[in-house]
Protein backbone atom coordinates (compact mmCIF):
# COMPACT_ATOMS: atom_id res chain seq x y z
CA UNK A 1 0.00 0.00 0.00
CA UNK A 2 1.64 3.32 -0.51
CA UNK A 3 0.44 4.85 2.47
CA UNK A 4 3.38 2.35 4.15
CA UNK A 5 5.51 3.42 1.54
CA UNK A 6 5.13 6.75 2.57
CA UNK A 7 5.37 6.34 6.14
CA UNK A 8 9.32 5.75 6.44
CA UNK A 9 9.71 9.09 5.51
CA UNK A 10 7.78 10.47 8.38
CA UNK A 11 8.58 13.36 9.62
CA UNK A 12 7.35 15.50 13.18
CA UNK A 13 5.56 18.35 12.85
CA UNK A 14 8.00 20.51 14.45
CA UNK A 15 10.65 19.08 12.51
CA UNK A 16 10.39 21.24 9.07
CA UNK A 17 12.84 23.65 8.16
CA UNK A 18 13.29 26.16 5.16
CA UNK A 19 16.29 23.79 4.62
CA UNK A 20 13.49 21.18 3.41
CA UNK A 21 12.62 22.52 0.88
CA UNK A 22 12.01 20.14 -1.91
CA UNK A 23 12.08 17.37 -0.07
CA UNK A 24 9.14 14.92 0.38
CA UNK A 25 7.27 14.68 3.57
CA UNK A 26 4.73 12.94 5.18
CA UNK A 27 3.04 14.38 8.40
CA UNK A 28 1.04 12.69 10.76
CA UNK A 29 -1.09 14.23 13.38
CA UNK A 30 -4.33 16.58 14.39
CA UNK A 31 -6.18 19.47 12.46
CA UNK A 32 -5.21 22.34 14.82
CA UNK A 33 -7.18 24.74 12.88
CA UNK A 34 -8.70 24.74 9.81
CA UNK A 35 -8.93 27.79 7.03
CA UNK A 36 -11.01 27.33 3.91
CA UNK A 37 -10.51 30.19 1.69
CA UNK A 38 -12.54 28.87 -1.15
CA UNK A 39 -10.30 26.87 -3.68
CA UNK A 40 -7.40 27.16 -1.38
CA UNK A 41 -7.34 25.29 2.26
CA UNK A 42 -5.12 26.16 4.87
CA UNK A 43 -4.39 23.11 8.03
CA UNK A 44 -2.23 23.65 11.18
CA UNK A 45 -1.67 20.34 11.76
CA UNK A 46 -0.47 19.76 15.21
CA UNK A 47 1.70 16.66 16.66
CA UNK A 48 3.67 16.93 20.62
CA UNK A 49 6.60 18.61 18.24
CA UNK A 50 4.71 22.21 17.17
CA UNK A 51 2.60 23.12 14.09
CA UNK A 52 3.36 22.98 10.59
CA UNK A 53 1.23 24.55 7.65
CA UNK A 54 -0.14 22.73 5.12
CA UNK A 55 -2.13 23.39 2.14
CA UNK A 56 -4.61 21.77 -0.40
CA UNK A 57 -4.34 23.64 -3.54
CA UNK A 58 -7.18 24.43 -5.89
CA UNK A 59 -5.92 22.70 -8.96
CA UNK A 60 -5.05 19.51 -7.27
CA UNK A 61 -7.01 15.84 -6.91
CA UNK A 62 -10.27 17.27 -6.80
CA UNK A 63 -10.95 14.19 -4.90
CA UNK A 64 -8.21 14.49 -1.83
CA UNK A 65 -9.58 18.67 -2.17
CA UNK A 66 -13.01 17.62 -1.42
CA UNK A 67 -11.75 15.12 1.46
CA UNK A 68 -9.60 18.55 2.94
CA UNK A 69 -12.81 20.19 2.68
CA UNK A 70 -14.22 17.61 5.44
CA UNK A 71 -11.70 18.23 7.77
CA UNK A 72 -12.67 19.75 11.09
CA UNK A 73 -11.02 20.52 14.32
CA UNK A 74 -9.41 17.38 15.97
CA UNK A 75 -9.82 14.80 13.26
CA UNK A 76 -7.11 12.70 13.49
CA UNK A 77 -4.96 12.70 9.67
CA UNK A 78 -1.65 12.02 7.37
CA UNK A 79 -0.74 14.29 4.84
CA UNK A 80 1.88 13.24 2.26
CA UNK A 81 3.14 16.46 -0.02
CA UNK A 82 6.58 18.44 -1.02
CA UNK A 83 7.62 21.21 1.29
CA UNK A 84 7.83 24.81 -0.58
CA UNK A 85 9.58 27.86 1.19
CA UNK A 86 6.35 30.53 1.85
CA UNK A 87 6.34 33.70 0.51
CA UNK A 88 8.20 35.90 1.87
CA UNK A 89 4.76 37.87 2.98
CA UNK A 90 3.46 34.91 4.52
CA UNK A 91 6.66 33.76 6.80
CA UNK A 92 5.57 33.54 10.19
CA UNK A 93 8.55 34.14 12.22
CA UNK A 94 7.36 33.51 15.83
CA UNK A 95 6.83 29.28 14.82
CA UNK A 96 9.85 27.42 14.21
CA UNK A 97 8.45 25.73 11.10
CA UNK A 98 6.85 29.28 9.74
CA UNK A 99 9.41 29.37 6.88
CA UNK A 100 7.88 26.66 5.35
CA UNK A 101 4.39 24.83 4.70
CA UNK A 102 3.41 21.33 3.30
CA UNK A 103 2.30 21.26 -0.72
CA UNK A 104 -0.77 18.62 0.55
CA UNK A 105 -0.94 15.70 -2.28
CA UNK A 106 -2.48 12.66 -0.26
CA UNK A 107 -4.57 12.99 2.79
CA UNK A 108 -5.27 10.24 5.03
CA UNK A 109 -8.28 11.07 7.53
CA UNK A 110 -7.79 7.51 10.64
CA UNK A 111 -10.56 9.64 12.89
CA UNK A 112 -12.64 12.39 12.75
CA UNK A 113 -13.60 14.39 16.23
CA UNK A 114 -16.37 15.89 17.81
CA UNK A 115 -16.28 19.14 18.68
CA UNK A 116 -13.53 19.28 21.56
CA UNK A 117 -15.21 20.69 24.56
CA UNK A 118 -12.94 23.77 23.98
CA UNK A 119 -10.28 25.30 21.89
CA UNK A 120 -7.16 23.88 21.54
CA UNK A 121 -5.09 27.45 22.09
CA UNK A 122 -3.17 28.35 24.34
CA UNK A 123 -4.53 31.41 25.95
CA UNK A 124 -8.28 30.16 26.32
CA UNK A 125 -9.96 30.48 29.31
CA UNK A 126 -10.94 27.10 29.98
CA UNK A 127 -12.07 25.97 33.32
CA UNK A 128 -10.73 23.55 35.16
CA UNK A 129 -13.59 21.26 35.95
CA UNK A 130 -14.11 20.99 32.04
CA UNK A 131 -10.44 20.32 31.45
CA UNK A 132 -10.41 17.88 33.75
CA UNK A 133 -13.33 15.89 32.78
CA UNK A 134 -11.99 15.97 29.29
CA UNK A 135 -8.04 15.44 30.38
CA UNK A 136 -7.02 13.87 27.33
CA UNK A 137 -8.00 16.77 25.39
CA UNK A 138 -6.57 19.21 27.92
CA UNK A 139 -3.20 17.02 27.35
CA UNK A 140 -3.14 17.63 23.67
CA UNK A 141 -2.75 21.50 24.37
CA UNK A 142 1.01 22.59 23.46
CA UNK A 143 1.04 24.37 27.23
CA UNK A 144 0.23 20.74 28.72
CA UNK A 145 1.96 18.95 25.92
CA UNK A 146 5.33 21.11 27.11
CA UNK A 147 4.44 20.08 30.61
CA UNK A 148 4.30 16.63 30.43
CA UNK A 149 7.59 16.50 28.24
CA UNK A 150 9.34 18.76 30.78
CA UNK A 151 9.01 16.32 33.12
CA UNK A 152 9.98 13.39 31.33
CA UNK A 153 12.75 14.48 30.75
CA UNK A 154 13.56 15.78 34.77
CA UNK A 155 13.02 12.30 35.60
CA UNK A 156 15.27 10.94 32.90
CA UNK A 157 18.05 13.57 33.80
CA UNK A 158 17.58 12.75 37.51
CA UNK A 159 18.38 8.75 36.60
CA UNK A 160 21.01 9.65 34.30
CA UNK A 161 23.12 11.59 36.87
CA UNK A 162 22.35 9.30 40.35
CA UNK A 163 23.14 6.22 38.45
CA UNK A 164 26.21 8.22 37.05
CA UNK A 165 27.49 8.64 40.71
CA UNK A 166 27.02 4.83 42.04
CA UNK A 167 23.00 5.10 42.95
CA UNK A 168 21.17 2.12 42.35
CA UNK A 169 17.39 2.80 41.42
CA UNK A 170 15.82 0.27 43.69
CA UNK A 171 11.79 -0.59 43.84
CA UNK A 172 9.34 -0.94 47.30
CA UNK A 173 6.23 -1.90 48.00
CA UNK A 174 3.17 0.23 47.80
CA UNK A 175 1.04 -2.53 49.72
CA UNK A 176 3.04 -1.97 53.57
CA UNK A 177 2.97 -0.61 56.94
CA UNK A 178 1.54 2.31 58.26
CA UNK A 179 4.71 4.58 58.30
CA UNK A 180 4.26 7.95 60.82
CA UNK A 181 5.00 10.80 57.71
CA UNK A 182 2.67 13.30 59.55
CA UNK A 183 -0.31 12.73 57.01
CA UNK A 184 -3.25 9.71 57.52
CA UNK A 185 -2.78 6.68 55.90
CA UNK A 186 -4.77 5.57 52.20
CA UNK A 187 -5.56 1.94 53.92
CA UNK A 188 -6.30 -1.00 51.39
CA UNK A 189 -8.10 -3.93 53.19
CA UNK A 190 -7.18 -7.42 52.91
CA UNK A 191 -9.70 -9.98 51.14
CA UNK A 192 -7.49 -12.76 52.12
CA UNK A 193 -7.08 -11.83 56.37
CA UNK A 194 -10.08 -10.20 57.11
CA UNK A 195 -9.99 -7.20 59.18
CA UNK A 196 -6.32 -6.78 58.59
CA UNK A 197 -5.34 -3.63 56.13
CA UNK A 198 -2.48 -2.62 53.99
CA UNK A 199 -1.60 1.04 53.94
CA UNK A 200 -0.29 2.63 51.22
CA UNK A 201 3.23 4.49 51.59
CA UNK A 202 3.36 8.21 52.86
CA UNK A 203 7.13 7.42 51.79
CA UNK A 204 9.68 4.96 50.62
CA UNK A 205 11.05 6.02 54.62
CA UNK A 206 11.30 2.78 56.36
CA UNK A 207 11.77 0.67 53.04
CA UNK A 208 15.03 2.44 52.19
CA UNK A 209 16.37 2.85 55.17
CA UNK A 210 16.30 -0.93 55.59
CA UNK A 211 18.23 -0.92 52.23
CA UNK A 212 21.32 0.88 53.57
CA UNK A 213 20.91 -1.91 56.42
CA UNK A 214 21.05 -4.75 53.29
CA UNK A 215 24.04 -3.30 52.18
CA UNK A 216 23.17 -1.48 48.98
CA UNK A 217 24.77 1.79 50.00
CA UNK A 218 23.39 4.28 47.34
CA UNK A 219 19.79 4.05 47.06
CA UNK A 220 17.40 6.03 44.65
CA UNK A 221 13.61 5.73 43.33
CA UNK A 222 11.62 7.93 41.38
CA UNK A 223 8.28 6.64 43.49
CA UNK A 224 4.68 7.64 44.08
CA UNK A 225 3.87 8.51 47.52
CA UNK A 226 0.11 8.63 49.20
CA UNK A 227 -1.25 11.17 51.76
CA UNK A 228 -4.33 11.59 52.58
CA UNK A 229 -4.50 15.03 53.96
CA UNK A 230 -6.67 18.41 52.95
CA UNK A 231 -5.46 19.22 49.46
CA UNK A 232 -4.21 23.00 48.41
CA UNK A 233 -2.68 24.06 44.88
CA UNK A 234 0.73 22.14 45.49
CA UNK A 235 -0.53 19.07 47.49
CA UNK A 236 -2.25 15.82 45.40
CA UNK A 237 -3.31 12.24 47.55
CA UNK A 238 -0.73 10.88 45.03
CA UNK A 239 2.75 12.45 44.46
CA UNK A 240 5.79 11.54 43.24
CA UNK A 241 9.51 11.83 44.70
CA UNK A 242 12.51 11.98 43.74
CA UNK A 243 14.03 9.49 46.83
CA UNK A 244 17.52 8.84 47.92
CA UNK A 245 19.71 7.31 50.44
CA UNK A 246 22.72 7.26 51.41
CA UNK A 247 25.31 4.93 53.92
CA UNK A 248 27.88 6.32 55.82
CA UNK A 249 26.95 9.94 54.63
CA UNK A 250 27.78 12.98 56.60
CA UNK A 251 24.89 15.58 55.77
CA UNK A 252 27.31 17.64 53.52
CA UNK A 253 27.65 14.60 51.25
CA UNK A 254 23.64 14.92 51.01
CA UNK A 255 23.92 18.31 50.25
CA UNK A 256 27.11 17.44 47.65
CA UNK A 257 24.48 14.91 45.56
CA UNK A 258 21.55 17.09 45.43
CA UNK A 259 23.61 20.44 44.44
CA UNK A 260 24.43 19.21 40.94
CA UNK A 261 20.94 17.01 40.66
CA UNK A 262 19.22 20.11 41.29
CA UNK A 263 21.77 21.84 38.69
CA UNK A 264 20.96 19.92 36.27
CA UNK A 265 17.54 19.39 35.95
CA UNK A 266 16.66 22.95 36.06
CA UNK A 267 19.37 22.94 32.98
CA UNK A 268 17.23 20.73 31.33
CA UNK A 269 14.18 23.11 31.84
CA UNK A 270 16.83 25.85 30.01
CA UNK A 271 18.07 27.33 33.19
CA UNK A 272 21.62 28.17 34.90
CA UNK A 273 21.21 27.66 38.54
CA UNK A 274 24.70 28.97 40.88
CA UNK A 275 25.61 26.75 43.37
CA UNK A 276 26.75 26.05 46.26
CA UNK A 277 22.91 27.20 47.45
CA UNK A 278 23.00 29.37 50.42
CA UNK A 279 22.18 28.08 53.96
CA UNK A 280 20.38 29.00 56.82
CA UNK A 281 20.12 27.45 60.13
CA UNK A 282 15.85 26.67 60.76
CA UNK A 283 16.89 29.61 64.06
CA UNK A 284 18.20 31.99 61.26
CA UNK A 285 15.37 31.68 58.94
CA UNK A 286 12.57 32.13 61.45
CA UNK A 287 14.82 35.49 62.92
CA UNK A 288 14.46 36.81 58.97
CA UNK A 289 11.97 35.51 57.02
CA UNK A 290 9.35 33.94 60.52
CA UNK A 291 9.29 30.82 58.22
CA UNK A 292 10.88 27.91 57.70
CA UNK A 293 10.85 28.43 53.96
CA UNK A 294 12.03 31.66 53.00
CA UNK A 295 11.39 33.58 49.98
CA UNK A 296 14.91 34.90 49.10
CA UNK A 297 13.41 37.04 46.57
CA UNK A 298 12.64 39.45 48.98
CA UNK A 299 14.17 41.07 51.75
CA UNK A 300 14.45 39.44 55.40
CA UNK A 301 12.91 41.69 58.28
CA UNK A 302 14.60 42.52 60.85
CA UNK A 303 14.71 42.01 64.73
CA UNK A 304 14.35 45.78 66.09
CA UNK A 305 13.13 45.43 69.83
CA UNK A 306 17.05 46.37 71.21
CA UNK A 307 16.59 49.76 69.48
CA UNK A 308 13.06 50.42 71.22
CA UNK A 309 13.62 48.91 74.64
CA UNK A 310 10.89 50.08 77.62
CA UNK A 311 8.57 51.52 74.99
CA UNK A 312 6.08 48.92 74.92
CA UNK A 313 5.28 48.59 71.54
CA UNK A 314 5.66 44.31 71.69
CA UNK A 315 5.15 42.14 74.75
CA UNK A 316 8.06 41.66 76.85
CA UNK A 317 11.18 39.97 75.82
CA UNK A 318 9.56 39.25 72.48
CA UNK A 319 10.53 40.28 69.11
CA UNK A 320 9.65 43.72 67.43
CA UNK A 321 10.11 43.20 64.15
CA UNK A 322 10.61 45.84 60.79
CA UNK A 323 9.60 44.52 57.68
CA UNK A 324 10.40 46.27 54.91
CA UNK A 325 9.08 45.85 51.39
CA UNK A 326 10.95 47.61 48.23
CA UNK A 327 9.34 49.87 45.98
CA UNK A 328 5.92 49.74 47.15
CA UNK A 329 5.28 53.99 46.67
CA UNK A 330 3.39 55.68 49.61
CA UNK A 331 0.46 53.29 50.60
CA UNK A 332 -3.07 54.81 50.61
CA UNK A 333 -4.58 54.77 54.12
CA UNK A 334 -6.94 51.70 52.89
CA UNK A 335 -4.10 49.63 51.63
CA UNK A 336 -2.24 50.40 55.30
CA UNK A 337 -5.48 49.51 56.98
CA UNK A 338 -5.58 46.42 54.90
CA UNK A 339 -2.25 45.55 56.08
CA UNK A 340 -2.89 46.30 59.73
CA UNK A 341 -6.24 44.08 59.62
CA UNK A 342 -4.06 40.99 58.08
CA UNK A 343 -1.51 41.30 61.02
CA UNK A 344 -3.98 41.85 63.74
CA UNK A 345 -6.33 38.84 62.73
CA UNK A 346 -2.55 36.71 63.52
CA UNK A 347 -2.31 38.33 66.95
CA UNK A 348 0.04 41.04 65.53
CA UNK A 349 0.24 44.77 66.72
CA UNK A 350 1.18 46.75 63.49
CA UNK A 351 2.44 49.78 63.03
CA UNK A 352 1.84 51.42 59.98
CA UNK A 353 1.90 55.19 60.82
CA UNK A 354 5.76 55.81 60.33
CA UNK A 355 5.15 59.64 60.14
CA UNK A 356 4.56 59.06 63.86
CA UNK A 357 7.04 56.42 65.00
CA UNK A 358 9.46 59.21 63.42
CA UNK A 359 8.11 62.24 65.24
CA UNK A 360 7.85 59.49 68.91
CA UNK A 361 11.01 57.64 68.43
CA UNK A 362 13.48 59.72 66.08
CA UNK A 363 16.65 58.01 66.59
CA UNK A 364 15.84 54.24 66.83
CA UNK A 365 13.55 55.01 63.50
CA UNK A 366 17.20 56.36 61.51
CA UNK A 367 18.66 52.90 62.93
CA UNK A 368 15.67 51.52 61.72
CA UNK A 369 16.13 52.24 58.55
CA UNK A 370 19.35 51.72 58.82
CA UNK A 371 19.17 47.86 59.09
CA UNK A 372 16.91 47.34 56.50
CA UNK A 373 18.17 49.86 54.21
CA UNK A 374 14.87 51.07 53.33
CA UNK A 375 14.39 54.07 51.09
CA UNK A 376 11.87 56.65 50.64
CA UNK A 377 10.09 54.47 47.63
CA UNK A 378 9.85 51.64 50.10
CA UNK A 379 6.84 50.05 52.84
CA UNK A 380 8.13 50.34 56.20
CA UNK A 381 6.52 48.86 58.36
CA UNK A 382 6.92 47.86 62.77
CA UNK A 383 5.09 45.06 63.98
CA UNK A 384 5.15 43.57 67.68
CA UNK A 385 3.36 41.52 69.96
CA UNK A 386 0.90 43.72 72.61
CA UNK A 387 0.77 40.53 75.37
CA UNK A 388 2.78 36.97 75.15
CA UNK A 389 1.30 34.79 72.57
CA UNK A 390 0.55 31.37 74.09
CA UNK A 391 2.75 28.08 73.20
CA UNK A 392 6.26 26.49 73.56
CA UNK A 393 7.80 28.80 71.71
CA UNK A 394 6.43 32.35 71.96
CA UNK A 395 9.08 34.08 70.05
CA UNK A 396 8.55 32.35 67.15
CA UNK A 397 4.65 32.98 66.95
CA UNK A 398 5.42 36.28 67.03
CA UNK A 399 7.89 35.96 64.09
CA UNK A 400 5.73 33.42 62.54
CA UNK A 401 2.72 36.37 62.19
CA UNK A 402 5.44 38.45 60.91
CA UNK A 403 6.58 36.26 58.51
CA UNK A 404 3.17 35.96 57.56
CA UNK A 405 2.52 39.80 56.93
CA UNK A 406 5.46 39.94 55.13
CA UNK A 407 4.75 38.01 52.35
CA UNK A 408 1.26 38.93 52.18
CA UNK A 409 2.44 42.55 51.83
CA UNK A 410 5.32 41.65 48.95
CA UNK A 411 2.69 39.42 47.04
CA UNK A 412 -0.14 42.87 47.36
CA UNK A 413 2.64 45.16 45.83
CA UNK A 414 4.75 42.81 43.13
CA UNK A 415 2.80 44.62 40.48
CA UNK A 416 5.07 47.77 41.71
CA UNK A 417 8.19 45.84 42.99
CA UNK A 418 8.39 42.88 40.90
CA UNK A 419 10.41 40.90 43.14
CA UNK A 420 8.41 38.18 42.83
CA UNK A 421 9.75 36.85 38.90
CA UNK A 422 9.08 33.34 38.75
CA UNK A 423 12.55 32.45 36.77
CA UNK A 424 14.44 34.24 39.26
CA UNK A 425 15.53 31.08 41.00
CA UNK A 426 16.53 31.34 44.49
CA UNK A 427 17.52 27.98 46.40
CA UNK A 428 18.38 27.65 49.63
CA UNK A 429 19.20 24.86 52.12
CA UNK A 430 17.62 25.11 55.85
CA UNK A 431 19.37 23.42 58.46
CA UNK A 432 19.37 21.97 62.02
CA UNK A 433 15.12 22.18 62.60
CA UNK A 434 13.85 21.54 65.67
CA UNK A 435 14.04 17.68 66.58
CA UNK A 436 10.16 18.47 68.22
CA UNK A 437 7.22 20.07 67.54
CA UNK A 438 4.63 20.63 69.76
CA UNK A 439 0.85 19.45 69.16
CA UNK A 440 -2.19 21.65 70.76
CA UNK A 441 -4.27 18.90 69.30
CA UNK A 442 -2.55 15.77 70.81
CA UNK A 443 -0.99 18.05 73.61
CA UNK A 444 2.51 16.09 73.07
CA UNK A 445 5.74 16.66 70.91
CA UNK A 446 5.25 15.06 68.03
CA UNK A 447 8.47 14.64 65.42
CA UNK A 448 9.48 17.68 63.65
CA UNK A 449 10.42 15.67 60.11
CA UNK A 450 9.55 11.95 61.14
CA UNK A 451 10.86 9.76 64.10
CA UNK A 452 13.58 8.02 62.46
CA UNK A 453 15.89 11.19 62.40
CA UNK A 454 19.40 11.74 64.34
CA UNK A 455 19.59 14.69 67.27
CA UNK A 456 22.22 16.62 67.43
CA UNK A 457 24.97 15.23 69.22
CA UNK A 458 24.85 17.53 72.14
CA UNK A 459 21.35 17.32 72.18
CA UNK A 460 21.08 13.70 73.31
CA UNK A 461 21.15 13.97 76.70
CA UNK A 462 18.18 16.28 76.50
CA UNK A 463 15.94 14.25 74.32
CA UNK A 464 13.61 13.51 76.90
CA UNK A 465 14.50 16.37 79.48
CA UNK A 466 13.98 19.24 77.06
CA UNK A 467 12.74 18.15 74.03
CA UNK A 468 12.01 21.94 72.97
CA UNK A 469 15.79 22.81 72.37
CA UNK A 470 16.66 19.41 70.86
CA UNK A 471 17.82 19.89 67.08
CA UNK A 472 17.41 17.49 64.47
CA UNK A 473 20.05 16.61 62.27
CA UNK A 474 17.99 17.38 59.00
CA UNK A 475 17.95 19.61 56.00
CA UNK A 476 15.37 21.00 53.63
CA UNK A 477 16.11 22.45 50.28
CA UNK A 478 14.08 25.42 49.35
CA UNK A 479 12.94 27.15 46.53
CA UNK A 480 11.05 30.52 46.33
CA UNK A 481 9.08 30.22 49.34
CA UNK A 482 8.20 26.31 48.36
CA UNK A 483 9.58 23.60 50.31
CA UNK A 484 10.97 21.18 47.42
CA UNK A 485 12.39 18.33 49.74
CA UNK A 486 13.40 17.27 53.06
CA UNK A 487 15.74 15.06 54.60
CA UNK A 488 17.78 13.68 57.19
CA UNK A 489 21.07 11.98 58.60
CA UNK A 490 18.69 8.78 60.42
CA UNK A 491 19.06 6.97 63.70
CA UNK A 492 21.07 3.61 63.33
CA UNK A 493 21.24 2.78 66.95
CA UNK A 494 18.24 0.88 68.48
CA UNK A 495 18.76 2.52 71.96
CA UNK A 496 18.80 6.43 70.18
CA UNK A 497 15.80 5.13 68.13
CA UNK A 498 14.24 3.66 71.37
CA UNK A 499 14.77 6.98 73.53
CA UNK A 500 13.37 9.05 70.13
CA UNK A 501 10.36 7.23 70.52
CA UNK A 502 9.63 7.50 74.63
CA UNK A 503 10.49 11.25 74.03
CA UNK A 504 8.00 11.08 71.54
CA UNK A 505 5.40 9.75 73.76
CA UNK A 506 5.18 5.67 72.66
CA UNK A 507 5.82 3.39 75.30
CA UNK A 508 8.18 0.55 74.51
CA UNK A 509 5.23 -2.26 73.53
CA UNK A 510 3.55 0.67 71.11
CA UNK A 511 6.90 1.09 69.31
CA UNK A 512 7.71 -2.76 69.55
CA UNK A 513 4.18 -3.68 67.84
CA UNK A 514 4.46 -0.52 65.54
CA UNK A 515 7.95 -0.69 64.59
CA UNK A 516 9.60 -3.78 66.44
CA UNK A 517 10.44 -5.59 62.74
CA UNK A 518 12.53 -1.87 62.31
CA UNK A 519 13.90 -1.78 65.64
CA UNK A 520 15.22 -5.71 65.17
CA UNK A 521 16.92 -4.51 62.08
CA UNK A 522 18.79 -2.09 63.57
CA UNK A 523 20.41 -5.02 65.82
CA UNK A 524 21.73 -6.46 62.48
CA UNK A 525 24.48 -3.86 61.33
CA UNK A 526 22.73 -1.12 60.61
CA UNK A 527 25.15 1.53 58.88
CA UNK A 528 24.98 5.11 59.56
CA UNK A 529 23.10 6.52 57.22
CA UNK A 530 21.17 9.45 55.92
CA UNK A 531 18.93 10.55 52.75
CA UNK A 532 16.61 13.09 51.30
CA UNK A 533 13.38 12.99 48.97
CA UNK A 534 12.45 15.99 46.61
CA UNK A 535 9.18 16.71 45.50
CA UNK A 536 9.06 16.00 41.75
CA UNK A 537 6.23 17.78 40.88
CA UNK A 538 6.48 20.89 42.46
CA UNK A 539 9.70 21.40 41.06
CA UNK A 540 8.90 20.43 37.78
CA UNK A 541 5.86 23.24 38.44
CA UNK A 542 8.34 25.97 39.21
CA UNK A 543 10.46 24.83 36.40
CA UNK A 544 7.60 25.24 33.77
CA UNK A 545 6.37 28.32 35.43
CA UNK A 546 2.98 27.03 36.75
CA UNK A 547 1.30 27.75 39.74
CA UNK A 548 -0.40 24.60 40.18
CA UNK A 549 1.40 20.90 40.41
CA UNK A 550 -2.19 20.00 38.38
CA UNK A 551 -0.88 21.22 35.56
CA UNK A 552 2.57 19.17 35.76
CA UNK A 553 0.80 15.72 36.34
CA UNK A 554 -1.05 14.13 33.51
CA UNK A 555 -3.89 12.74 35.39
CA UNK A 556 -4.72 14.59 38.92
CA UNK A 557 -7.52 14.98 41.38
CA UNK A 558 -9.71 17.86 42.75
CA UNK A 559 -9.00 19.59 45.66
CA UNK A 560 -11.84 17.12 47.00
CA UNK A 561 -9.58 14.24 46.21
CA UNK A 562 -11.84 13.09 42.99
CA UNK A 563 -10.47 12.11 39.15
CA UNK A 564 -13.35 14.06 37.41
CA UNK A 565 -12.43 12.07 34.57
CA UNK A 566 -12.68 8.69 35.31
CA UNK A 567 -15.05 9.37 38.39
CA UNK A 568 -13.02 7.95 41.31
CA UNK A 569 -13.65 7.28 44.08
CA UNK A 570 -16.58 5.68 43.38
CA UNK A 571 -19.05 3.00 44.95
CA UNK A 572 -18.33 -0.81 44.52
CA UNK A 573 -20.77 -3.03 44.03
CA UNK A 574 -22.06 -4.99 47.13
CA UNK A 575 -20.12 -8.27 46.11
CA UNK A 576 -16.85 -6.44 46.55
CA UNK A 577 -17.37 -5.33 49.72
CA UNK A 578 -18.85 -8.46 50.95
CA UNK A 579 -16.01 -10.10 50.20
CA UNK A 580 -13.80 -7.98 52.00
CA UNK A 581 -15.99 -8.07 55.10
CA UNK A 582 -16.88 -4.20 55.13
CA UNK A 583 -20.35 -3.00 55.94
CA UNK A 584 -20.61 0.50 55.93
CA UNK A 585 -22.93 2.46 58.31
CA UNK A 586 -24.58 4.77 56.42
CA UNK A 587 -26.30 8.10 58.32
CA UNK A 588 -29.87 7.56 59.12
CA UNK A 589 -32.08 9.63 56.86
CA UNK A 590 -33.23 12.89 58.12
CA UNK A 591 -36.28 11.99 59.47
N1 LIG B 1 10.65 10.38 53.75
C1 LIG B 1 10.87 11.77 53.96
C2 LIG B 1 9.68 12.57 53.43
O1 LIG B 1 8.93 12.08 52.61
C3 LIG B 1 12.09 12.28 53.27
C4 LIG B 1 13.33 11.77 53.88
O2 LIG B 1 13.55 11.94 55.09
O3 LIG B 1 14.16 11.23 53.11
O4 LIG B 1 9.52 13.71 53.79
Amino acid sequence: MDFLGELRRTHTCGQLRGSDEGSRALLMGWVHRRHDLGGIIFIHLRDREGITQVVFHAGMDAQVHAKAESLRSEYVIAVAGSVARRSPETVNPKVATGEIELVAEKLWIFNESRTPPFPMEEEVDVSEEARLKYRYVDLRRPHMQRNIILRSRVSFAARELLTSMGFLEIETPFMGRSTPEGARDYLIPSRVQRGCFYALPQSPQLFKQLLMVSGFEKYFQIVRCFRDEDLRADRQPEFTQIDLEMSFPQQERILEVIEPLVQRIAAVAGYEVPAPFPRLTYEEAMRSYGIDKPDMRIPPFHAVEDLFEGSGLSGEGLPLVAIHIPKTGLLTRRERDELKAFGAERGLRVYDDVKRLDRDFPAPMQAVRQRCGAGEEDLLLLAGWPSAPKGHRPAHTVLQACGQLRLFAAQKYNDRHKLLDSRDFRFLWVLDFPMFEWSDEEQRWGAAHHPFTSVHDEDLEKLVTDPATCRAKSYDLVLNGVELGSGSIRIHRRDVQSKVFSALGFSEEEACRRFGFFLEALEYGAPPHGGIALGLDRLVMILAGENSIRDVIPFPKTARGTDLMCDSPSEVPERQLRELGIVFKRPAAAP
